[in-house]
């Protein structure tokens, strides 16, 4: 049995990818790739299928009908500096084995994270959790002095904590989310494409999304068949509700959206009259007009 090496990743390990202010991702190790997948499910299905395309067909099977685990024979194991905000989403993500490095044990290097000026943007309207429109400068140059200002501070009181005694465990509660970590993080393709689709979709924090986008990089290289299904399949597929489904057949029917909706019951508009901006039928019309701009139809 030969042990399937990808020579394009085997360029890539140890390869920074830089990250933000001082973040970077770096692929450690993998193991597996395509052929990988395919075996775990031959092992499954039997010798039926054998030529490359078949390969390609197989993998677009598995993903399609959500067989999943030939996907987990293939791991991935990336070192990641990341900021302490970044770090407390990207935990989140349970079914993969992490080390940190311990502020317990070691001196945090005096690194924040300070965002560049067009990421400094005023909260969206529409999504809570998220930033819109542009500030004006005056705004962003006062909140990033601002944020310069207390992460020297702070760095010089953690710096005066540890040289009168204090412990480094007591003492890095000084130090804002802003100051940056180091991890080793090691999942499978599975959920690794779990992780990229919560982590590269719009709704997620940017900062977070710039690391997905790197990681995402890597697991093409090492994984183009099944990347390129992932994609196809779960990062542009489109799911539709069952009310979803009923204001298509509406539309086909040649009604209007807002008409298709308030047969289907998808809110459109607040008890007291005004538009929604968020909800069930604001989220269909813009699945409607994300599918007319793929069509072309929109600009
Ligand atoms: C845009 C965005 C906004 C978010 N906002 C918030 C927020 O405001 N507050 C907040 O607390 N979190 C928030 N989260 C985190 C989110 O709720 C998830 O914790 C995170 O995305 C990890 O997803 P996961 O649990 O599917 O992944 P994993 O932990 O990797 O789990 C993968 C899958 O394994 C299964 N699984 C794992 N553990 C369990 C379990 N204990 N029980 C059942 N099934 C399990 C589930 O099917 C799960 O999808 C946000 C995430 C995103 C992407």
């Amino acid at each position: 049995m030969v042990r399937p090496v990808v020579p394009e990743a085997e360029k890539e390990i140890g390869v920074k990818h830089p990250v933000l202010t001082h973040g970077y991702l770096v692929l450690v190790d993998y193991m597996g790739n395509d052929a990988a997948i395919v075996q775990a499910a031959r092992v499954s299905y039997g010798q039926g299928t054998k030529s490359v395309r078949d390969d390609r067909g197989l993998i677009r099977y598995l993903m399609r009908h959500r067989h999943t685990t030939p996907f987990e024979m293939v791991e991935f194991k990336f070192l990641v500096r990341l900021p302490v905000f970044v770090a407390r989403q990207w935990v989140r993500h349970r079914t993969c084995s992490l080390n940190e490095v311990s502020a317990r044990y070691s001196i945090v290097p005096d690194e924040f994270e300070i965002p560049p000026a067009e990421e400094v943007r005023r909260q969206s309207t529409r999504n809570r959790q998220g930033r819109g429109e542009s500030l004006p400068p005056e705004s962003v140059e006062r909140f990033r002095s601002d944020l310069d200002r207390v992460t020297k501070d702070a760095y010089a009181s953690y710096t005066r904590a540890i040289e009168s005694g204090v412990a480094r465990e007591t003492a890095r509660l000084l130090l804002p989310v802003a100051y940056y970590t180091q991890w080793y993080w090691k999942a499978n393709l599975w959920n690794i494409f779990h992780f990229l689709s919560l982590r590269l979709d719009p709704h997620a924090q940017e900062e977070i999304r710039l690391y997905a986008a790197e990681m995402a990089k890597v697991v093409r290289l090492v994984t183009p068949i099944a990347y390129e299904a992932f994609e196809e399949f779960t990062l542009s597929g489109l799911t539709l509700s069952r009310r979803e489904q009923t204001a298509i057949r509406a539309l086909l029917a040649g009604k209007t959206p807002e008409a298709a909706c308030g047969e289907s019951g998808l809110p459109l508009t607040r008890e007291d009259g005004k538009p929604m901006t968020t909800g069930e039928g604001v989220e269909f019309l813009e699945k409607l007009a994300h599918l007319r701009t793929l069509g072309g139809e929109d600009p």
